[in-house]
């Protein structure tokens, strides 16, 4: 039994493996975990795909959300030391809050991803990665996770880390460039996590931390970053597609997803369960004026977008999708990091699987007004892309679904000016009201993160 499971589990390869210098091995779950990006600068991407079938689908029908997740995700993993057993409990541990599909209008469903401690769908993935992470962790070895964030990924992945042994975690982000809800959601996390408030830009963060990664004097620290370019993140997101499938469509039905989409993590997880075998019939990439994507899809040139452009939906604001180049690979295309096509995929595949709409902010406030005041739904600018997008796309005849990734209390700011109201807060926000602050001012220097890195706890 042993020695099947091994023959059979699931490899991971780089997206860059064919080219002159890359990386043909393929590596276990737990490998593709520790290093997020291949050696190669690739993505990693599973080998092959474990089959849903029919059947597997039915036999999921009533499932919770996190038995929903064990099923889906072991196949994934299996390989690499967790028991079966462990497995399940770790899935029901990070998946211990509600997932509501709330009605739109007829035939139209609303997922709202945004019950976790963050309120935002992140917590989804982040959940689910840091306890791997920590499942996986060689005993006696200690880590510590750096994440550089404008928002929404570093409290995400604070929260998911806080309190497993063996982690310390420090989120670096910009003092001047973050809302005040936010600072407050970094700097509440506590316990092993330390918010470091930088006088800096976004992407001076970013390049702290790269340095971090190279500085020969951290190598004992067991660095780490939880970025979203790492399989860890990816995988789980496949599994609200099949929830939701199962909760709105009937055995064989095809279903429209509309996703709200900045780096296309999150709509590549719905790819991953199509490619499984959900029955989707229609992927709407919803963007916001972000359009580089379909503007490839309409005319084949890709052109990302530098400096990309300011909208309300601010956790969209992408020029190019660093998941983009998972997508190539899997149309047979090749992307570098870069946004440069090395190689075109098939454009008629892509363009019968996917669509591509792009959603200003005018729209996307006037949708957020007509929700409310037609049908008493709120929608947070996000969510309102995705709802919109799917408007413009034509709603078609099969169940829709679009999906809500964020709670509109993280946007008091749009919401009163829009409704004349700021919504109630989620109540993961009040148990942040009842922690001590957990923050550090960083002079924007590299020296100054080293000392702090370098110093316990
Ligand atoms: C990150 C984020 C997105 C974009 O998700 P991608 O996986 O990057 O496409 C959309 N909405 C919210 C609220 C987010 O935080």
């Amino acid at each position: 039994m042993y020695i099947l499971s091994v023959v059979n589990a699931i490899r991971y390869i780089s997206t860059n493996r064919q080219r002159p210098g890359g990386d043909p091995a393929a590596v276990s779950f737990a490998e593709a975990l520790e290093r997020g990006l291949a050696p190669d600068g690739g993505l990693y991407l599973p080998e092959r795909l474990p089959r849903l079938t029919p059947d597997d689908l039915e036999r999921l029908r009533g499932a919770s959300y996190a038995e929903i997740a064990d099923y889906v995700l072991w196949p994934f993993v299996e390989d690499c030391g967790i028991g079966r057993a462990a497995f399940r409990s770790l899935c029901a541990d990070a998946y211990d809050f509600e997932v509501p599909l709330e009605a739109y209008e007829e035939g139209v469903w609303l997922l709202r991803l945004d019950r976790g401690p963050t309120a935002s769908f992140k917590d989804f993935a982040a959940r689910w990665m840091a306890r791997m992470m920590a499942a996986l962790r060689p005993p006696g070895r200690r880590r510590t996770v750096l994440v550089a964030t404008s928002g929404d990924t570093g409290s995400a992945v604070g929260e998911a880390f806080r309190g497993l042994e063996g982690f310390r975690v420090f989120l670096l982000y910009p003092a001047a460039e973050v809302s005040r809800i936010q600072k407050f959601q970094l700097d509440h996390i506590g316990d092993n996590v330390t918010a470091l408030s930088v006088d800096g830009t976004f992407d001076l963060c970013q390049s702290l931390v790269k340095e971090a990664f190279l500085d020969p004097r951290l190598a004992g620290h067991g660095l780490t970053s939880a970025n979203s370019i790492n399989i860890g993140r990816i995988l789980p997101q496949a599994v609200y597609y099949v929830y939701a499938w199962l909760r709105t469509a009937r055995a064989g039905e095809p279903v429209t997803f509309s996703v709200p989409s900045g780096n296309f993590g999150n709509s590549f997880g719905c790819e991953l369960a199509r490619r499984m075998g959900l029955p989707v019939a229609r992927l709407i990439l919803a963007v916001n004026a972000n359009d580089e994507f379909p503007r490839f899809l309409a005319t084949g040139r890709y052109e990302p977008l530098s400096p990309s452009r300011a909208c309300l939906s601010n956790a969209m604001n992408v020029g190019n999708p660093s998941n983009l180049a998972r997508y190539f690979d899997w149309y047979g295309g090749r992307l570098t990091r870069e946004g440069r096509v090395e190689r075109a995929p098939d454009l008629d595949a892509m363009r019968a699987r996917l669509e591509s709409v792009s959603v200003d902010d005018a729209a996307t406030v006037e949708r957020i007004r007509r929700a409310w005041h037609e049908r008493g739904v709120l929608l947070e600018p996000h969510g309102a892309v995705g709802v919109e997008a799917l408007e413009r796309a034509g709603r078609g005849r099969e169940v829709a679904i679009c999906l809500e990734t964020a709670h509109p209390a993280k946007f008091p700011e749009v919401m009163e000016r829009e409704l004349g109201f700021a919504p109630l807060q989620p109540p993961s926000f009040e148990r942040l009201g009842g922690r001590t602050a957990a923050v550090e001012p960083l002079a924007p220097d590299y020296e100054a993160l080293h000392r702090r890195l370098a110093r316990e706890p």
